[in-house]
């Protein structure tokens, strides 16, 4: 007779591509072992009995910035628990250099190692990186990241060009701790060594570039009108600050760019419908050429006029209803095809200031499930099973996880969500796991919290605590199909 570690059993198993389906699985060494109708519970060392639950794959949140505002080791610890509440079992985080996370400048060569050594014993789930490049230097690394670092995704940030032009003010130009320009030329030099790298490593996976699609010279003369006559709502001016059209103009030029480079592109945070309008123009324009829409939970469930303060500062910024309405039509399209949480932990203090000063971003990976779960699948019928694929398959497979991560299969990572989707309670700050002391959804009431989370079969969270240790996540080297091999 088989044994397993671990059996969940009664649960409807929410499969991307196959549907919901009433099974029990079995889980042996890590992995999962058996999908059946039934598995008989003596063959198991643990039963965990998710009768009435939905288990889902443990979410991917492809989007996360591990160690922004605060010192990455303890935030490292903090957010993943957090993310481990949530039901999220693979993080995928933002790293750069320059201010704020390391306050480093210099070779990946030499940078890295230090974030693989920070990383260490530090966090409850999975983890990779995606890495922000600023210098020539770090585009002729590349390669080597990829091959030997297993980082398979670079980010380029649109509006930080003018941080850095010549005229900018003295602690801008500091900012990133470079002394070279990040305009569309290097934009263009870093998209063409990504398409040749990609091209080399194809078979194993997609080597992609992630950019913040948004134009700084359109946000400062925006900023200056806005800043002469201010209205009462101020995420309402933030977002007439940096209007949509920003973005779209900056997704058009994308666009270009990376046909002409062959380059592939995640359009990451797409926060309105000329966004979305865009992004889909680019993907009809050049149908030979790898776009990723991307969605957030901030942007598919909060808008300028839901009367929140400049603590839901974040960019690109809260649009409008409307948008928020037409996002959630992309969803549904199938047009947007992951949402992340674009975790940024960040305190009330740091968010000190006027609306114009004040740090951007804020974290929600803890409500992955309960947004997804309640603005989709209970506000507009959006299936389980397109909820599995939003969160957890299409991340793993744009970010070259899937089969070990995102899918439920036989021989997959045993990372699991059990869910209540009928479930319902207000969003308590105490029960987000996180370091950061306000979240904008606080006291709103969602369906659909997570109430165990698994990792490569072991229980890291149950009843409401994290039960797992800041260690328990192991680094992912990406893309899989390359360092399996290897390894
Ligand atoms: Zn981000």
């Amino acid at each position: 007779m088989r044994s397993y570690d671990l059996v969940i059993q009664g649960g409807k198993v929410v499969i991307p591509g196959a549907g919901v389906k009433r099974a029990d699985i079995g889980i042996r060494g890590g992995k999962i072992a058996a999908i059946a109708s039934e598995l008989p519970k003596q063959t198991a060392k643990q039963v965990i009995d998710a009768t009435g639950k939905h288990v889902f794959p443990g979410a991917v949140d492809s989007h996360f910035h591990i160690g922004i505002y605060r010192p990455f080791q303890e935030d490292a610890t903090s957010e993943s628990a957090s993310a481990a509440s949530g039901g999220v079992t693979t993080i995928l985080t933002y790293f750069r250099t320059g201010k704020n996370y390391l306050n480093q400048m210099g070779p990946y060569r030499k940078i890295f190692p230090l974030l693989k050594g920070m990383s260490k014993k530090a966090f409850h789930v999975d983890y990779g990186y995606h890495l922000a490049l600023f210098t020539e230097e770090h585009i002729g690394e590349i390669e080597w990241l990829v091959r030997e670092c297993g980082v398979s995704t670079f980010k380029y940030y649109m509006f930080y060009k003018l941080l850095n032009l010549a005229g900018s003010s003295p602690e801008a130009t500091n900012y990133l701790m470079i002394d070279n320009p990040i305009d569309l030329g290097f934009l263009y030099k870093f998209m063409k060594e990504v398409g040749r790298v990609n091209h080399l490593y194809k078979q194993h996976g997609t080597i992609a570039l992630s950019i913040h699609c948004e134009n700084p010279e359109i946000i400062q003369a925006a900023n200056e009108e806005v800043k002469k006559h201010p209205s009462r709502n101020p995420l309402k001016d933030y977002s007439d600050a940096r209007p949509p059209w920003e973005e779209e103009l900056a997704i058009n030029e994308v666009g270009v760019m990376a046909k002409n480079t062959n380059c592939p592109v995640n359009l990451l945070h797409l926060s309105s419908r000329k966004a979305v309008e865009a992004g889909r123009d680019v993907v009809d324009r050049y149908p030979e050429q790898s776009f990723l829409l991307e969605g957030t939970l901030h942007h598919l469930s909060l808008s300028y006029e839901m009367g929140l303060d400049r603590m839901a500062k974040v960019n690109p910024p809260l649009r409008s209803k409307e948008d928020v309405a037409y996002l959630w039509d992309a969803v549904l399209a199938g047009t947007i095809k992951t949402v992340v949480s674009d975790h940024a932990c960040i305190t009330k203090a740091l968010k000190k200031g006027d609306l114009w000063t004040s740090l951007p971003g804020f974290g929600g990976t803890a409500l992955m499930f309960p947004i997804l779960i309640t603005e989709g699948y209970h506000k507009r019928g959006l299936s389980l099973e397109r909820i599995a694929e939003l969160c957890a398959a299409n991340p793993a497979r744009a970010h070259n996880l899937y089969p070990k991560k995102g899918a439920v299969m036989v021989g997959s990572d045993a990372d699991f969500a059990i869910v209540d989707v009928a479930k319902e309670r207000k969003v308590e700050l105490k029960k987000l796991h996180t370091a950061q002391d306000f979240n904008p959804e606080e006291g709103m009431k969602l369906k659909g919290w997570p109430e165990c989370t698994i990792l490569r079969g072991k229980v890291i969270y149950e009843k409401g605590k994290v039960v797992g240790e800041p260690g328990d996540g192991e680094y992912l080297m990406r893309p899989l199909a390359l360092h399996e091999k290897q390894g």
